[in-house]
C-alpha cells in the first residue's frame, strides 16, 4: 500500500494563471480578432544581455575540449561566480558575506520552496497578504499550513495584510511567530519597506529568536534611495534573516535559471532541547545531497552579468521596463484609477473601480479592453479587490494598453 502526503490533496486544485489563461483562451476563440494585450504573467520578454551570451558561447566550447570540459561542479556553485556575488552584490555595498555563505542555485522559487526542509513542522509561519503563493503552497505541502478554510486563508499560518489602510506596510503580528517570509521589492503588489520599515521586522526576529526568509528577486529595480537593496544592510540582520537573490527578473534568466540563496553563518536554529544549530550547516547539507550544481555554462553567463558591459546591459534592460511601468502609472492614474507599486518594481498594483472584485474587474478589462491583468485575490484574500499589471511587455504594447484605458467607462 502506497501511502501519499495527504497535504498534497488539501492544496486547491487549479492554479492562478492557468485560471487566468483558461479565460484567455475562451475569449481568443469567442473573438479569434481581438488584439489582446497581455500584461498579466510576470515573466521577461527582453533578449539576454549580449555578455551573457558570449559568455556561454566560450563556455560551449570549453566543454567541446577534454582538456576544458566541465563535468560536476561544487554544488554551492563555482568559485568565480560565488566570489563575484559576494565582491559586486555584497563588499561592494560594505557588506560582509563570506564565499561560503552563498550558495548558487536554479532559482529563487526552488530555494523559496525548499528552505523549509531544514525547518521544524512546528514553526509558525507569518506570510504578508498578498503574497507570492510558492511560499503559502510550499508551507502547506509541508503540513505547516494546517487546512484551507473558507475565506482563503490556511488556518494554521499568519496573515499580515498589506492594503491601501496600512499604506502596504506590514505590521508585526499580535501573535508570536517564528517565520517570516518578506519579500521586497514585493510581488504582487511592487511596494517597497524603508529602511527604518524593516528594521522593525529584523528587531522582532532577534527578540523573538525568529527566522526572516527575505526574497530580494527585485532589488534590481529598485530606485529610491531609502530602499535597502539587502537585508542585510539592516543592524542585526546577519543573525536572523536568509537573503534569496535571482538572476531571473535582473537579467533576463528566467529560462535560463540561475539564482543564488545567502545563509549567514550567524544564522541560528534551535533543537526542542534549546541547542542552537547553524542553519548554513543544515543547508549545505541539503543543498549538496539533493542539488548536483547550476550548469557550468548558465554559471558563466551569470558571472558575465557583472562585467562592465553586462551591468551596463542590464541597466538599459531595467530602465526598459521601469519606463513601462511609469507609463503605467501615469496613463491609469490620468483615468482615476488609484495605483500602487511600479517606481521599484516591474509590479503596478490596481485598486479595482466601483468597488469591483478582482475577477469581475479582470474580466472587464479582458472583455471591453482586450488586456490581460492578474486577479490580486489569486495571491491572497487581502489581494481582493485589486489586479496586478507587470511592465514586462514590449513598449509599444504597454502605450497601447494604456490609451486603451482611456476608454474605461467605469469609475
Ligand atoms: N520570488 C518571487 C517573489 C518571484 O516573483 C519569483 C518569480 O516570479 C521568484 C521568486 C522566482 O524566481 P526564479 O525565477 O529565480 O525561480
Amino acid at each position: 500500500m502506497i501511502y501519499i502526503n495527504e497535504n498534497y490533496i488539501k492544496l486547491p486544485g487549479s492554479y492562478l494563471f492557468s485560471d487566468v489563461a483558461r479565460k484567455v483562451e475562451e475569449f481568443k476563440a469567442a473573438n479569434p480578432n481581438a488584439k489582446i494585450i497581455k500584461l498579466g504573467i510576470g515573466d521577461v520578454t527582453k533578449a539576454l544581455p549580449s555578455a551573457a551570451i558570449r559568455a556561454m558561447h566560450l563556455a560551449v566550447d570549453e566543454m567541446a575540449d577534454a582538456s576544458t570540459f566541465r563535468g560536476y561542479g561544487p554544488e554551492q556553485g563555482y568559485d568565480f561566480l560565488v566570489n563575484t556575488i559576494v565582491e559586486n552584490d555584497y563588499k561592494a555595498h560594505g557588506l560582509d558575506i563570506a564565499a561560503d555563505e552563498i550558495f548558487v542555485s536554479d532559482g529563487s522559487k526552488s530555494d523559496t520552496g525548499n528552505i523549509g526542509a531544514i525547518l521544524g513542522l512546528d514553526n509558525v509561519v507569518a506570510v504578508t497578504d498578498p503574497v507570492y503563493p510558492v511560499y503559502v503552497d510550499t508551507n502547506a505541502m509541508a503540513g505547516r499550513a494546517g487546512n484551507l478554510l473558507q475565506n482563503g486563508r490556511w488556518s494554521k499560518l499568519v496573515y499580515v495584510p498589506c492594503t491601501i489602510e496600512n499604506d502596504f506596510v506590514p505590521e508585526l503580528p499580535k501573535e508570536k511567530v517564528d517565520i517570516i517570509y518578506l519579500c521586497y521589492p514585493n510581488n504582487p503588489t511592487g511596494t517597497t519597506l524603508t529602511r527604518d520599515q524593516l528594521k522593525i521586522w529584523v528587531d522582532y526576529a532577534i527578540e523573538n529568536k525568529a527566522l526572516i526568509l527575505f526574497d530580494g528577486a527585485y532589488e534590481a529595480f529598485i530606485t529610491e534611495d531609502d530602499v535597502p537593496h539587502s537585508i542585510y544592510e539592516i543592524e542585526g540582520a546577519k543573525d536572523v534573516a536568509i537573503e534569496f537573490r535571482s538572476f531571473s527578473k535582473t537579467a533576463g534568466f528566467t529560462g535560463t535559471r540561475c539564482a543564488y540563496t545567502v545563509v549567514p553563518k550567524t544564522v541560528m536554529g534551535y533543537t526542542k532541547l534549546g541547542e542552537k544549530v547553524a542553519l548554513n550547516r543544515l543547508w549545505n547539507r541539503r543543498h549538496t545531497t539533493k542539488f548536483n550544481g547550476v550548469p557550468y555554462i548558465i554559471q558563466r553567463a551569470a558571472e558575465a552579468v557583472y562585467s562592465p558591459q553586462g551591468k551596463k546591459e542590464v541597466k538599459d534592460i531595467i530602465d526598459y521596463y521601469l519606463d513601462n511601468a511609469k507609463i503605467i502609472r501615469k496613463g491609469l492614474s490620468a483615468q482615476g484609477l488609484n495605483v500602487y507599486g511600479g517606481i521599484n518594481s516591474p509590479y503596478i498594483w490596481v485598486k479595482t473601480p466601483d468597488g469591483m472584485t478582482s475577477w469581475g474587474f479582470f474580466d472587464y478589462l479582458l472583455n471591453d479592453l482586450n488586456i490581460v491583468g492578474t486577479p490580486g485575490v489569486g495571491f491572497g484574500p487581502s489581494g481582493e479587490g485589486y489586479l496586478r499589471l507587470t511592465a514586462f511587455g514590449t513598449l509599444e504594447n504597454t502605450k497601447e494598453a494604456v490609451g486603451r484605458f482611456s476608454k474605461i467607462s467605469i469609475q
